[in-house]
């Protein structure tokens, strides 16, 4: 398997069922309380190494409880935790969730913390480990500076760049053309667009639209209905996926991309990267949380 830097966000993630939403200034009793290991980056890095790729992770958390916890759990998945930093003077990132159990929806509260300080020279210091990966996998919940000095880094070393640019925002032409592969979902597609995805000529107009700026090639994900592909060799193509009973769709996403990253890492072709990738985030929405709902490579029918 090849090798993957992950550049990104760490959070533990403080969940809640409750049986309905507290008002303003109300107080409810909640249900449990689970505390899950999250963050786009961490969630990401996760699911590479669970599809078996060698891969480090550049991070921030404080020096607290939350963020050697989370760290721990990282190298327990075999994650090269060494270049994560950590700062004292601020705390590491959280996510408070409230579910609301009648209707399985979330309200989360995001106190992003010491991700908010992963700084651009704090990326320039692991510059030697950036270069030495096949492929750099990034994504937006660190400041975005600090997302473009990586690719930078990496583009300058001949590194393969993916970006899964969650959560969504707009981005300007030079960031973008540092990107090989972007990875949007519908509204992301939308915000970087300007075009709703809502069928199949508007995906391939907005799939046009995100080609022109980056440098291979644009996947957009269409939850139930599998992704988009298309790439500067031939005209786009929709990759379905498998139908499950899907519970929890949490990280699905992250689990795409990090499968995504490491079976290109791998050399794979890839349309084949892309099925697997959709087998793995299918799997992943018929379990519940983030981390947890990760699968292993021998869980994969392939
Ligand atoms: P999304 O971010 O919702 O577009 O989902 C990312 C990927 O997760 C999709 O491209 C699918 O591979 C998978 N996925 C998401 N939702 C479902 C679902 N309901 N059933 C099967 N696969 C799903």
């Amino acid at each position: 398997m090849g090798k993957v830097m992950v550049v990104g966000s760490s959070n533990t993630d403080m969940v809640v069922t409750s049986a309905r939403m507290p008002l303003a200034g109300e107080t409810v009793l909640g249900n449990d309380f689970s505390m899950i290991p999250g963050g786009k980056g961490a969630n990401q890095a996760v699911a590479a190494a669970r599809a078996g790729a060698e891969v480090a992770f550049i991070a921030k958390t404080g020096a607290d409880d939350f963020g050697r916890k989370a760290i721990e759990d990282y190298r327990k998945d075999g994650i090269r935790t060494d270049l994560i930093l950590t700062d004292p003077r601020v705390a590491s990132g959280v996510a408070m969730i409230v579910v609301d159990a009648a209707n399985g929806q979330n309200s989360i509260v995001v106190a992003p913390g010491a991700n908010s300080y992963l700084s651009p020279q704090d990326i320039q210091g692991h510059a030697a480990s950036i270069g030495e990966v096949e492929v750099l996998l990034v994504q937006l919940e660190i400041p975005p500076e600090s997302v473009r000095q990586a690719l930078e880094i990496a583009k300058a070393a001949g590194v393969r760049t993916v970006l899964n640019p969650a959560p969504a925002q707009s981005l300007d032409d030079e960031l973008l053309s540092l990107v090989d592969i972007i990875t949007p979902n519908e509204s992301e597609t939308r915000i970087l667009t300007g075009i709703d995805p809502v069928d199949d000529a508007a995906i391939r107009r907005a799939a046009g639209l995100l080609l022109e700026q980056v440098q291979e090639a644009v996947v957009i994900t269409l939850g139930a209905r599998g992704v988009f592909f298309q790439d500067q060799t031939a005209p786009g193509t929709f990759i379905p996926t498998r139908e499950v009973q899907a519970i929890d769709t949490t990280a699905a996403g992250d689990v795409f991309n990090g499968y995504l990253a490491a079976l290109l890492a791998d050399g794979q072709e890839f349309q084949k990267a892309i099925r697997l990738a959709n087998e793995a985030a299918g799997i992943s929405v018929t379990r519940k949380g983030a981390q947890p709902s990760i699968p292993y490579w021998r869980e994969l029918a392939g």
